[in-house]
C-alpha cells in the first residue's frame, strides 16, 4: 500500500514515516521544505534503513500533485502539510486561509482526478475551542476557535466531512491532536521551531540547554488544581503509531470518522516543569506571567474511542516525553539548521 505523507518532512510527519516504514508501507513525501528540513527525511531513512520517495513541492501547486498521483499509485493520503503557528495566523490569514485551504482543495481535487478516496487528516483539539465538557469526547460539540489557524482545522473538517456526504465512497479519518511533544527516542529527529518557540516544551529545552534565560508560565490564577493551565501532552511517537491505526480503519471503508489522539491524562504547566526537572536533573528557571490570550484553562481528551474502535492507546508517559525532548534538544542544539526559505 502507497501513502502519500504531505508535510511529511516535519514535526509530526516525518515520525510517522518511520511508523509507516516499520509496517511496510510504500511512503512518498510531499513537502516544500517551509518550516523543514531535508535532513528530517534522511534521518527517517537512517533509522529504519528505509527508503522512501521524496518530492519538494507545494500543495498549492496543482501541476506538482497532478504529477505526484500520475508517477504513483496513491491509495490513501497523510495531509499533515499546513502552517501551525496560532499567534502568527492573527497577523497573516490571508496567508494561514490560503495555504492550509486552497493547499487542502487543490489536494482533494488532484485525489479526486486519480480516484484516490481515503483521506486521513491532522486535526487539531483547537476545533474544540473552549470546551463544553472535560474530558472532551469526540461528541463534544466544536467551538469558537480564537483565531485563523483554528479556524483552518475547524472548516476543513466540515469540507472533508460534505466531500463523502456528496460521495460515500470517500473514507475520511479526522484526527484531533491533544500536545504533541516528545521526540523519536534516538534523538536524530523531534521539534524544530523557527525563531523564540511559541509552545511550552521547546521554550522548556530551549530554557533547559540556556539559549533562553528564563520560562514565562502564562497565569497561575485558572480555576486549575495550581492555578496553570492543563492540557493533554503525548509523545510524537505515540500520535505515529495512530496513524497507522487510522489507515487500518481507514482500510474498513469506514467513512467519516473522527478520533482524539491524546492520552485522557491532564498535566499542568507546573507539572509538566517538575517532571522535565526530574526526568531530566535539569533546573528550569521560570516566573509567572499574565494569562496568554486565547489560551482556555483545561483540554483534555477522553482518549477512549481510539482505544475501542482502533485499537490505540498512547504508551509514553510524561517522563518519557520529557526525557526525549531534552534528548533531541542536546543532540541538536541548532535543531536541523536552516530551514529553507520559500
Ligand atoms: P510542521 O510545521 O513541523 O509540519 C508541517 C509541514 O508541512 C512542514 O514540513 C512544512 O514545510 C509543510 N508545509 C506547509 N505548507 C505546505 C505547503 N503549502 N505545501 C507543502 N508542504 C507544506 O508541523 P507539525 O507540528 O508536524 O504539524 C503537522 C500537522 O499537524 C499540521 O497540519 C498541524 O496544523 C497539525 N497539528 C499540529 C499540532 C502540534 O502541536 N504540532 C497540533 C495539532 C495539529
Ligand atoms: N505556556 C506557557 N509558557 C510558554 C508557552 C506555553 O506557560 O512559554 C503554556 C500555555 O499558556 C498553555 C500551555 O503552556 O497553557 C501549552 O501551550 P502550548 O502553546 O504548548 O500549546 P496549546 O495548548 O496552546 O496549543
Amino acid at each position: 500500500m502507497t501513502i502519500l505523507v504531505t508535510g511529511g518532512a516535519g514535526y509530526i510527519g516525518s515520525h510517522t514515516c518511520i511508523e509507516l516504514l516499520n509496517n511496510d508501507y510504500n511512503v512518498v513525501v510531499v513537502d516544500n521544505l517551509y518550516n523543514s528540513s531535508k535532513k528530517a527525511l534522511d534521518r527517517v531513512k537512517e533509522i529504519t534503513g528505509k527508503d522512501l520517495k521524496f518530492y519538494k513541492g507545494d500543495i498549492l501547486d496543482k501541476d506538482c500533485l497532478e504529477k505526484i498521483f500520475k508517477e504513483n499509485d496513491i491509495d490513501c493520503v497523510i495531509h499533515f502539510a499546513g502552517l501551525k503557528a496560532v499567534g502568527e495566523s492573527v497577523g497573516k490569514p490571508w496567508e494561514y486561509y490560503n495555504n492550509n485551504i486552497t493547499g487542502s482543495l487543490n489536494l482533494i481535487e488532484a485525489m479526486k482526478n486519480a480516484g484516490c478516496k481515503n483521506l486521513i487528516f491532522s486535526s487539531s483539539a483547537t476545533v474544540y475551542g473552549d470546551p463544553a465538557q472535560i474530558p472532551i469526547t469526540e461528541e463534544c460539540p466544536k467551538g469558537k476557535c480564537t483565531n485563523p489557524y483554528g479556524w483552518t482545522k475547524w472548516m476543513l473538517e466540515q469540507i472533508f466531512t460534505d466531500m463523502h456526504t456528496a460521495d460515500p465512497d470517500w473514507n475520511v479519518i479526522l484526527l484531533r491532536y491533544f500536545n504533541p511533544i516528545g521526540a523519536h527516542p534516538s534523538g536524530l529527529i523531534g521539534e524544530d521551531p523557527n525563531g523564540i518557540p511559541n509552545n511550552l516544551m521547546p521554550y522548556i529545552t530551549q530554557v533547559a540547554i540556556g539559549k533562553l534565560p528564563e520560562l514565562g508560565i502564562f497565569g497561575n490564577d485558572y480555576d486549575t488544581p495550581d492555578g496553570t493551565c492543563v492540557r493533554d501532552y503525548i509523545h510524537v511517537c505515540d500520535l505515529a503509531t495512530g496513524h497507522v491505526a487510522a489507515l487500518k480503519k481507514i482500510k474498513e471503508n469506514c467513512g467519516v470518522s473522527i478520533y482524539n489522539l491524546g492520552t485522557g491524562v491532564g498535566y499542568s504547566v507546573l507539572d509538566v516543569v517538575n517532571n522535565f526537572i526530574e526526568a531530566t536533573g535539569v533546573n528550569v528557571p521560570y516566573s509567572f506571567k499574565p494569562r496568554r490570550e486565547g489560551d482556555v484553562p483545561q483540554c483534555y481528551s477522553s482518549a477512549d474511542k481510539a482505544k475501542r474502535e482502533l485499537g490505540w492507546e498512547a504508551k509514553y508517559g510524561i517522563k518519557e516525553m520529557c526525557r526525549d525532548s531534552w534528548n533531541w534538544q542536546q543532540k541538536n542544539p541548532d535543531g536541523f539548521g536552516e530551514a529553507e526559505s520559500l
